[in-house]
């Protein structure tokens, strides 16, 4: 029977581990801080194993739809990742339409919120009268950029690598061109109409709501909050360790053996891998700088385009041939190799755990932070160059490693940022900011914090709603 009483809300995160994490743990303090009751609708390619098995392991009180599979057959077989989870959105209009036909008939539904690239499905929640929200997963440096783009886009005709001088979105810390979005570094590209016209699309929302906090983006939170549509900082949300999946590695065996603060944990997020000869150049590079270390490890990238892992979270490859003769035997003493996929909360939680070597991808960034571990920046596409301007010359939490002339980061670079940031004097001061912003990560989203209040405002919002809507 229809419940009148417990709002319901429609919730479309774009596939990826990345974006379905944010979602489930909006969801889940929407549930159990205000009382609404959720359902996830999926895109058919978010079936792949590991985010079926993050999706089967939600609450009760999130119900989960799966959308069935579009035809795609017409994007070109090089087309990037960003273009396929947009076209896969856009062709599902119908089947949303009639996913939310059916939920209003059976619940309170009161809201639809769909995040960064599924905007268009805003047509099918408006055909069917609901307001429409969106949850934007990464930072507000990153959502002021879309917000502009329609503008940027309008107003020069360069590649913004060669703009000339950086970006200065309001609020926000300077961006060289070279650095920004990796989808709009090339403006002939599909995926840049995209970029675009998804930052048009934006605009359209009822209210935004972003993975942010004002301690890391204090004059951009600001800014976006006298914004309209309004942006809500609701960050930092990041999953309970409790999803991360049983271990098959021994990592915490071995990491409880370890001194505290002395493993520095390292991992390219669920799509990132380095070249053949990278690979081999951090394995000497960890080697040289003696530090202990548990290194996520994937298989080099081969002829494809960086981020193609991106739905295929578990690399089937073995890293290990690739890594340098005899490397595993010299280094059994200090360090630890977990290939494919880690418990990652739970390492950044350890008391072992002292640094994070890291592709910079927003969750990644927001689970080391609430855990006061510092980081060392590298990033390879997405945001993830702009997060790491944003992590070492705006919030000082992290340390940058310096590429070559010819874009190789060296052994004995790998070694000295690791030594630094682990021993060295510039490694306290971002160990020491990196605990600093624990301690306010923990407080913004407990009773009273700001980004606590900011989802109350939210959920009263959302609860006025339901006067609302038409048949
Ligand atoms: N993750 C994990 N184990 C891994 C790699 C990634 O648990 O071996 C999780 C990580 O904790 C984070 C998400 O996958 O929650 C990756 O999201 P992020 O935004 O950092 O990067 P993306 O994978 O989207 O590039």
């Amino acid at each position: 029977e229809k419940s009148i009483v417990t709002p319901h809300i429609a919730m479309l995160p774009s596939p990826g581990m990345g974006h379905l994490t944010p979602f489930a743990e909006l969801a889940k303090r929407l549930i159990s801080i205000h009382g609404f009751t959720v359902t996830f609708i999926t895109l058919s390619s978010s079936q792949s194993p590991t985010q079926t098995d993050f999706l089967s392991s939600l609450p009760p009180s999130i119900s989960s739809r799966s959308l069935p599979a579009v035809s795609l057959s017409d994007a070109p077989s090089n087309a990037r990742i960003e273009t396929i989870l947009s076209l896969e959105a856009s062709r599902s209009v119908p089947a949303v339409t009639s996913i939310l036909k059916d939920l209003k008939t059976k619940t309170n539904l009161v809201a639809f919120i769909a995040d960064l690239f599924c905007c268009d499905l805003f047509e099918a929640a408006r055909s069917v009268g609901l307001p429409c929200y969106m949850f934007f997963p990464s930072n507000c440096l990153f959502l002021s950029l879309m917000l502009h783009l329609p503008t940027l886009d309008a107003t020069t005709t360069c590649e913004y690598r060669d703009l000339p001088g950086p970006l200065e979105l309001p609020g926000c810390i300077p961006i060289p061109g070279p650095d920004l979005l990796h989808p709009l570094q090339d403006r002939s590209n599909d995926c840049y109409r995209w970029m675009v016209h998804h930052g048009s699309r934006y605009h359209e929302a009822d209210a935004i709501l972003v993975n942010s906090f004002e301690a890391i983006e204090p004059n951009a939170v600001r800014i976006l909050r006298q914004h309209r549509p309004p942006v809500h900082a609701v960050g930092p949300m990041i999953r309970d360790k409790s999803t991360d999946r049983f271990d098959k590695s021994g990592c915490f065996d071995w990491l409880d053996k370890q001194p505290a603060g002395s493993v520095l944990y390292i991992s390219f997020g669920s799509g990132g891998a380095l070249t053949k000869e990278q690979m081999v150049e951090l394995a000497l590079g960890l080697e040289r700088s003696k530090q202990r270390f548990l290194w996520m490890v994937r298989s080099p990238l081969g002829e494809e385009v960086v981020g193609t892992n991106y739905l295929n979270e578990e690399s089937q490859n073995d890293p290990f041939p690739f890594l340098p003769l005899e490397f595993v035997e010299r280094t059994k003493e200090v360090g630890m190799l977990v290939p494919s996929w880690a418990p990652q909360v739970s390492i950044l939680g350890h008391q072992s755990t002292g640094g994070f070597m890291t592709h910079c991808g927003w969750n990644s960034t927001v689970e080391s932070l609430i855990n006061g571990v510092p980081m060392i920046t590298w990033p390879l596409y997405a945001e993830q160059h702009q997060n790491a301007i944003m992590l070492v010359d705006g919030i000082g939490a992290a340390l940058r490693l310096k590429e070559r002339d010819d874009c190789l980061v060296d052994r004995e670079e790998i070694a000295r940022v690791v030594r630094e940031l682990m021993e060295g004097s510039e490694g306290r001061r971002v160990r020491g900011k990196a605990k600093e912003l624990q301690e306010v990560a923990a407080v913004t989203v407990k009773e009273g914090g700001q980004s606590y209040e900011a989802l109350v405002k939210v959920a009263n919002k959302l609860k006025l709603e339901r006067h609302v809507g038409v048949d």
